[in-house]
Order: structure tokens, then C-alpha cells, then sequence
């Protein structure tokens, strides 16, 4: 059998990342950006203020209370430049350009709030509530680095340098197929010897929780041609492809048998329990990866763990990484047959982690119930209750 980690490094030497592509910010959301992007000017781009209240000359309050007249307002946006002469204050508002010759800003908290003349309590320290140019970014700083992953305030920020457009690796758009004729659409009655397809649900939702666009194509019989045929058809709008079932060793496996022939796509049994038949190649005239994932719910969703999501990090320009894993104390003895390595499914609290009671690679819900997977290495067969175990949390 081949091991899990040689599997992963074939995976990876195979995907790439995606060209980089402008987009607008407003469509950069949850991409990766592909370009250091620096401030032109400096944030904020001029000396402003804070607070509403007054602009003053600090040596002029340091007696308060004072009163001193106001020779007018400045208001956020206004582009002139005042001057402030010794004496005299005038009102600010926040965001508001320091008048040159000003020191600090009164809040207006501090005074009786007068418009013509104000009474100040207070003195006010020099620069105090004084917004300073570039005390944010200097002009020329790298705000974001290529590799950083676009959420809401990487928007804000993008935005607040000036930004409109933006290189980013775009989303890979994964196509998830399953195939098996015993599957029936939820929301539609169950015949006999049918069960509810639920693997291109939860896959489609992997791959989008893993930074990716995934799109749901259903699922097909038993019937290779018809695979084939559904693949062709998706493999258009596809940066990756994951299908589901038909890889075993029994008959009626549409997927090994649609794809053995290209010559493109190995399948293979991997040591790992659950998930151990897997295949992985490239298919169509653009090479787009596809990733064949056993039909067991829960062997398909501890493949994508292991398999998919390290890819999909690449096709996103990130590293691919190792799962973080977390160290914790086993609170029941643990079983793993030998020469597979075991994920089995659990429940991390703090420092200890409890298996789930129900293993069987069919069990979802299990899996549902589960927030880690517990690593038993190849060469161990038992653990006893207490053991340090490693754990990837889900
Ligand atoms: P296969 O890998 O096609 O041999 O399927 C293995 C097991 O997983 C069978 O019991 C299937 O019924 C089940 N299975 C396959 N695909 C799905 C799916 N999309 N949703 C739920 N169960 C599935
Ligand atoms: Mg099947």
C-alpha cells in the first residue's frame, strides 16, 4: 500500500497555483492576494483631528479656564489651509485639517462650547487629539502582502490606500460529482435500497470552508459512459474536479473504469483507514486535476482533509502545510489495524480527546458529531487509555 504522506507529495507536485487576475476589490473577497500592495501616500494623509471641539495653540490654554475668541470652523473636508494666530481658537470637527500653527484640540467636552467666544476648562497637552500624518502607514509602506488571504478589513484597507483593482489567485472553481445508483436526491421520497446522497453536499461545502468555489454537479448512476459524459460536460467551468464513489475493487465502479483508460489517472490504495481507495490524476485537454474520493462519507471527508484541502492552499498560491495538529491525552483505550495509519473520528475538549463510539467509515453521523480526528501512525496497533495522541481538529 502507499503511504498517505506519498500520496499527498504526488498530489502536490502535480497542482499549481492559479494565474493571477485583476478584479475589483469588491469581488477580491475570500481570495488570496497575489502583489505586495503599498500606500501611496501616508494614512492619514495630512495632520487632523481627532475630536470635535477646538483647535488652539496649546501655550494659550495652559493658564485654563480661559476664554478666547473663535474666529470660525473647520469641517472634515474642507481643503484650505488655515493659519491660527496666537490667541484665537477655532472650532474643529473630527477628520478636520489642523489649522498650521495649532498644537492640540480641546474636546468640545472640555469647554461651555461657545461659537463666538468659548470658555475652556482645561489645558490641553501639545498634539493632544491630533490625528498625525502617516501615524497609520508612511507613503510607501506594504499594507498587504502577496499570500494574504482578502477578508473584510483587507478590503478596508486596500480601499483606504486608493485601491480599485486589485491582483489576487483567483478562487479555484471545484467541481464536485458523486456517482452511485443507490443515491437519491434529499427532499425526494427513498425507494428501496436507496440512501440519500449526502457526499457532494458536504464536499462542495469543504471546498468552499477551504477557500475555494464549490459547485455541486450531482450525481450520476453506475454508469461510466454517463460519468464520462456529466465529466466532460463539467470539466469546462473546472479548476479541479472531486467525484465520489466508484473507485473500489467491486464491479459496477464507473469512475475506475471511465478513467483506468486515459492513462492519466492512478488509482491506488493508500494505508490509511478510513479512505483506502483513492486515485488522483489530471483529465481533459487543460490537465484539470481530479481527485477520486472513496463513496464512505466518511472516508470521502477524511480524504479531502488530508488530500484536497493541501491542494486547493496551492491552487490559492498558500502553502500547502500540515494539518495543525495539537497534542492531547486519549480518554479511551484506541485500535488501529496494522500498516494503515487511522483518523480516527473524536471529540477534542482542552488537553484530552474522546473517540467517538461509532467508527465505521459509513457512520456520518459520527462525523457530525466529531470536531478532531486522532492520528494513530502505521506501526501501532493500540493505545492504551491515557496516551498521547496527536490530533488534527476539524
Ligand atoms: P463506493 O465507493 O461507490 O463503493 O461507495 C461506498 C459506500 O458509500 C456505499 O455504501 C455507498 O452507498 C456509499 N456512498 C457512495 N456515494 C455516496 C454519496 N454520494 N452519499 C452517501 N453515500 C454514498
Ligand atoms: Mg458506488
Amino acid at each position: 500500500m502507499k503511504p498517505v504522506d506519498r500520496h499527498l507529495a504526488d498530489i502536490l507536485a502535480t497542482v499549481r497555483p492559479l494565474a493571477p487576475l485583476e478584479v475589483e476589490i469588491e469581488a477580491a473577497l475570500g481570495a488570496v492576494l497575489a502583489e505586495d500592495v503599498a500606500s501611496p501616500v501616508p494614512l492619514p494623509p495630512f495632520d487632523n483631528s481627532a475630536m470635535d471641539g477646538y483647535a488652539v495653540r496649546a501655550e494659550d490654554v495652559a493658564a485654563a479656564p480661559v476664554t478666547l475668541p473663535v474666529i470660525g470652523d473647520v469641517a472634515a473636508g474642507d481643503g484650505g489651509l488655515n493659519a491660527l494666530g496666537p490667541g484665537l481658537v477655532t472650532r474643529i470637527m473630527t477628520g478636520a485639517p489642523m489649522p498650521t500653527g495649532a498644537g492640540a484640540v480641546v474636546p468640545v467636552e472640555w469647554t461651555d462650547g461657545g461659537t463666538a467666544r468659548v470658555r475652556i476648562d482645561r489645558p490641553a497637552p501639545l498634539g493632544n487629539a491630533i490625528r498625525r500624518a502617516g501615524e497609520d502607514v508612511r507613503a510607501g509602506d506594504v499594507v498587504l502582502r502577496e499570500g494574504a488571504r482578502i477578508g473584510a478589513a483587507q478590503i478596508g484597507i486596500l480601499a483606504g490606500v486608493g485601491r480599485r483593482r486589485v491582483l489576487v489567485r483567483p478562487r479555484p472553481r471545484v467541481v464536485v460529482l458523486s456517482t452511485g445508483a443507490e443515491l437519491a436526491e434529499p427532499g425526494t421520497p427513498l425507494g428501496a435500497g436507496r440512501i440519500w446522497e449526502s457526499n457532494s453536499f458536504m464536499l462542495a461545502a469543504a471546498v468552499r470552508e477551504a477557500g475555494a468555489e464549490g459547485f455541486r454537479a450531482g450525481s450520476v448512476t453506475d454508469d461510466p459512459k454517463e460519468f464520462m459524459d456529466t465529466l466532460d460536460a463539467q470539466l469546462l467551468r473546472a479548476d479541479a474536479v472531486i467525484t465520489s464513489g466508484g473507485v473500489s475493487m467491486g464491479a459496477y465502479e464507473p469512475v475506475k473504469e471511465a478513467l483506468s483508460p486515459l492513462g492519466t489517472v492512478t488509482f491506488e490504495k493508500v494505508a490509511m483507514q478510513p479512505g483506502m481507495p483513492q486515485g488522483f490524476g489530471v483529465v481533459g485537454p487543460d490537465r484539470v486535476p481530479i481527485f477520486t474520493l472513496p463513496g464512505n462519507p466518511v472516508s470521502s471527508f477524511v480524504s479531502f482533509v488530508l488530500f484536497v484541502k493541501p491542494a486547493l492552499r496551492v491552487m490559492q498560491g498558500l502553502p500547502a502545510g500540515p494539518p495543525a495538529a495539537v497534542r492531547a491525552t486519549a480518554t479511551a483505550p484506541l485500535r488501529s489495524p496494522a500498516g494503515r495509519r487511522s483518523y480516527l473520528r473524536a471529540v477534542l475538549t482542552g488537553e484530552t480527546v474522546a473517540p467517538v463510539t461509532r467508527q465505521g467509515s459509513h457512520q456520518l453521523a459520527a462525523l457530525a458529531g466529531a470536531n478532531a480526528l486522532i492520528v494513530v501512525p502505521e506501526d501501532v496497533t493500540s493505545l492504551p487509555e491515557g496516551a498521547e495522541v496527536e490530533v488534527i481538529p476539524l
